[in-house]
């Protein structure tokens, strides 16, 4: 449901030299029009981006401040990152939860900052391997949707993005199965907690080493509206594939 959306998160990879191949591939690659595009390069890469990346393709920060601005050392507020041109920002990530530290409190508080201010967000959630050992994906990404949800109203502004811990960065992507069954019980979620219209409009996209072999089965389930991708964000064909894979 809704236009097709890929996100690239390079995560703290790169250097102003590979940038600007990446940017280049991207700007010479041939894109499916009727998908969503965005990637979040770091944030000090976000200007050089911008300023070179063709306006086809949005551009994305992976992570902001809880509020205004002002004496936080190391933070990045919503307000500057709208301020360069960047118009979403990545919250809930996995590596942010688990390595940073972060809790649902603490990324729901950014979650309704940066949307209060305009910018749009792609909400993160997924379980551990260990979670869905015990059988609680479903409790998991249902009380991260519920502190998502707690301080959202504008969902039109908001991607979920459903990143099972196990399959990130490990080259164990899940079963299009596996993935469908999980995005149709989200669906569900938002169609009791929110309302039907909000659970057919939202994209749920998937994200846990999709690359450009595995993307099509994945693309052609119900409820897949998308993907999030890392490693392979960060070669532009590859990247460039994994968008066309839109069904
Ligand atoms: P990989 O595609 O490298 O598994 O990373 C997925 C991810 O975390 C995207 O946010």
């Amino acid at each position: 449901s809704g236009k097709f959306f890929v996100g690239g998160n390079w995560k703290c990879n790169g250097s102003k030299e590979s940038v600007s191949k990446l940017v280049s591939d991207l700007n010479a690659a041939t894109l499916e029009s009727d998908v969503d595009v965005v990637v979040a390069p770091p944030f000090v890469y976000i200007e050089q981006v911008k300023n070179s990346l063709t306006d086809r393709i949005e551009v994305s920060a992976q992570n902001v401040w809880i509020g205004k601005g002002g004496a936080f050392t190391g933070e990045i507020s919503a307000e500057q990152l709208l301020d360069i041109g960047c118009k979403w920002v990545i919250l809930g990530h996995s590596e942010r939860r688990h390595i940073i530290g972060e809790d649902d409190q603490f990324i729901g508080k950014k979650a309704a900052y940066a949307l209060s201010q305009n910018l749009k967000v792609i909400a993160c959630i997924g379980e551990l391997l260990e979670e869905r050992e015990a059988g609680k994906t479903f409790d998991v990404c249902f009380k991260q949707m519920k502190a998502f949800a707690d301080s959202i109203t504008n969902w039109q502004d908001v991607v979920i993005a459903y990143e099972p811990v196990w399959a990130i960065g490990t080259g164990k992507v899940a079963t299009p199965q596996q993935a469908q069954e999980v995005h149709a019980a989200v669906r569900d979620w938002l169609k009791t907690n929110i309302s039907p219209d909000v659970a057919s409009a939202t994209r749920i996209i998937y994200g846990g080493s999709v690359n450009g072999g595995n993307c099509a089965e994945l693309a052609k389930q119900e409820d897949i509206d998308g993907f999030l991708v890392g490693g392979a964000s960060l070669k532009g064909p590859e990247f460039a594939t994994i968008i066309n894979s839109v069904t």
